[in-house]
């Protein structure tokens, strides 16, 4: 009862919202000119004149038109009621059709916020939103003065689960360990994304000691322990995991993340478990904070320069190939050397992109060059994170297709220092690109220490002599011992002796003598830029030419 009073009150005040209707007008104005033709069809009847005084006359002395005065407003009230049911008709229908056409906009839009954040298979944040969520919470730091943790981790093996189980056991590991870091990570405040492929990220903000990070990883491989059953086979997971802080490491999310996937790496290097970045940004070198930021930038403005530096078969005395080296055209800080900035790029974690960029460069003259008639080798640098990459192989084979350079073009020169820190990991890597074709060099041989049975299994085309053992030569005794030794230990290897930081005239003749295969040095010629490199390869032409040597077809035979 109560509510129908309440509709009525409601209906009643819903007749007079919103105005007078043109309904309650049409109709008054139709009901008047009605009063009025009977008005006067009254007084003609009469035989009363047709003024204002006379159509008086005739409603007064007839009472059914005085009754019929009440008319208009009685149509108006009835056309101000049909105007207020009418349009609250469409009106009630128009706001359930908005709300119904707003809840699946609301929910469209919910759901493509939803895919854009979060990773398809794991549920959990994807690394855009990742970084999003440490850009906040880095604000937050910024201004409360507080300290922010990233922790990056990587699953030891992964690639081989994927492997030898197929892709779709490795999705059920990934989500297995996906649910795992969610338990480990519950009621801590903590922020957990997948960051690519098996690594995972995590962010603690108001991170009171680097302690906390200790622990949260000490969490991680207790969660991890518990072996993940496969088709009936168990498998045990561990993690390496990399740590860095706010505002010690990195300023910004990008560099934070980079700063602990490269401890991470050195974790994976040095066989697992955690690690913390371990040099902290000099506070008095404001520049060096944004570096890694800068060499971001400069991979993607095409800020680094490659420069090539001529090999000489010097047995056959033709042009082998050239090394890749590169340079940093900093916009403020002028030519940077690579020691200058390879050694933080990998230790922020860059040396994927650098590595990729310099590849990409690479072969990218050397098909240039080929379609000039040069038909040389390219020796890239590749540094331990690389190798630790499980994709690199991948990446390699896509580049060298997308230039149309054979693979047996390519040679891809790793420290010997690298290759024996964690010999298992890199034997893969390694394994996977020279059966792609893909010529491996051992690059500053003789500083490392190198276990001759690893070397005997390791599948390399050529040792390089470090520069230093050259360089004295002549002078020392022990190292021309070295240098020979090396030359000789190569080829009972089945290897090219390869001799760099060749100056002098005497050394390179000596070096023949001595049956080294390939020489580079300032002596031949310093690393240049292409323009350049094409205008030596010129002269050397003009010069051997009396020699007859034919670079376009023999230069790079192995
Ligand atoms: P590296 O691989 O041992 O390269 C040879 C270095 O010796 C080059 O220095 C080259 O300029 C220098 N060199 C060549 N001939 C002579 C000579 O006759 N005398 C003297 N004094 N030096 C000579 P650069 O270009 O400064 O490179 C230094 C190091 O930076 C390289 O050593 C390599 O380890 C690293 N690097 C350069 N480019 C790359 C790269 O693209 N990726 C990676 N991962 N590392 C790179
Ligand atoms: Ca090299
Ligand atoms: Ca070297």
């Amino acid at each position: 009862m109560q509510q129908s009073n309440a509709e009525f009150m409601s209906r009643v005040t819903s007749i007079f919202r919103g105005g007078i209707s043109r309904y309650a007008l049409y109709a008054f104005a139709i009901a008047l000119v009605a009063v009025l033709v009977a008005t006067i069809a009254a007084a003609m009847l009469t035989g009363l004149p047709l003024t204002p005084a006379g159509l008086y006359a005739a409603q007064t002395h007839n009472p059914m038109l005085l009754a019929l005065d009440a008319v208009p407003f009685i149509f108006a009230l009835w056309g101000q009621g049909f105007g207020a049911t009418f349009s609250s008709d469409t009106d009630n229908q128009r706001p359930r059709k908005r709300a119904g056409d707003d809840n699946e906009k609301v929910a469209l839009q919910a759901e493509a916020r939803r895919l854009e954040q979060e990773d398809a298979l794991t549920g959990l944040a994807n690394r855009g939103h990742f970084l999003k969520q440490l850009d906040a919470a880095l604000q937050t730091a910024q201004l409360d003065r507080t300290r922010v943790g990233v922790i990056v981790l990587d699953l030891d093996g992964f690639s081989e689960v994927n492997d030898q189980f197929g892709a779709a056991n490795g999705d059920r590991v990934l989500k297995s360990v996906a649910r795992r870091l969610s338990n480990a990570v519950e009621n801590t405040g903590a922020v957990l994304a997948r960051l690519s492929g098996d690594s995972f990220g995590l962010a603690i903000d108001t991170l009171h000691s680097n302690g906390v990070l200790e622990d949260m990883a000490a969490r991680i491989q207790d969660v991890l322990a518990p072996p993940c059953t496969l088709d009936k086979l168990s498998l045990n997971l561990a993690a390496s995991i990399g740590g860095a802080v706010y505002p010690d490491h990195a300023t910004d999310s990008y560099g934070l993340v980079n700063a602990a996937d490269g401890a991470m790496q050195h974790a994976k290097a040095g066989g697992g478990g955690f690690e913390l970045v371990q040099t902290a940004l000099p506070v008095e070198d404001a520049e060096m904070h944004s570096l890694s930021a800068e060499l971001r930038a400069a991979i993607d403005e095409d800020q680094l320069v490659l420069y090539l530096q001529p090999l000489i078969d010097i047995q056959a005395d033709e042009v082998h190939g050239v090394e890749a080296l590169v340079r940093w055209q900093h916009p403020r800080r002028g030519f940077l050397p690579p020691g200058e900035f390879i050694p933080r790029a990998e230790r922020a974690g860059l040396m994927h992109d650098l590595s990729k960029w310099v590849l990409r460069r690479a072969l990218e003259y050397n098909a240039a060059l080929r379609k000039e008639g040069w038909s040389i080798g390219v020796s890239v640098n590749l540094s331990a994170r690389s190798l630790l990459d499980p994709e690199f192989p991948d990446v390699l084979a896509a580049l060298l297709a997308e230039y149309d350079v054979p693979s047996e073009v390519l040679t891809i020169e790793i420290t010997e220092d690298t290759l024996m820190s964690d010999q298992r990991r890199t034997m893969d890597v390694v394994t996977r690109v020279s059966n792609m074709g893909i010529h491996i060099s051992i690059d500053d041989f003789g500083t490392g220490y190198s276990q001759l049975t690893y070397l005997k299994r390791l599948p390399a085309s050529e040792i390089k002599i470090d520069r230093s053992f050259v360089t004295d030569m002549l002078e020392s005794d022990t190292d021309l011992a070295i240098v020979k030794g090396t030359i000789e230990l190569g080829h009972a290897l089945g290897l090219r002796a390869v001799a760099e930081g060749i100056e002098h005239e005497n050394q390179s003749v000596r070096l023949r003598e001595l049956g080294c295969d390939i020489i580079q040095g300032y002596y031949m010629g310093r690393p240049m830029p292409i323009d350049k490199l094409r205008e030596w390869l010129a002269e050397w032409q003009l010069h051997h030419q009396s020699r007859a040597v034919a670079i376009g077809e023999s230069s790079h035979s192995r």
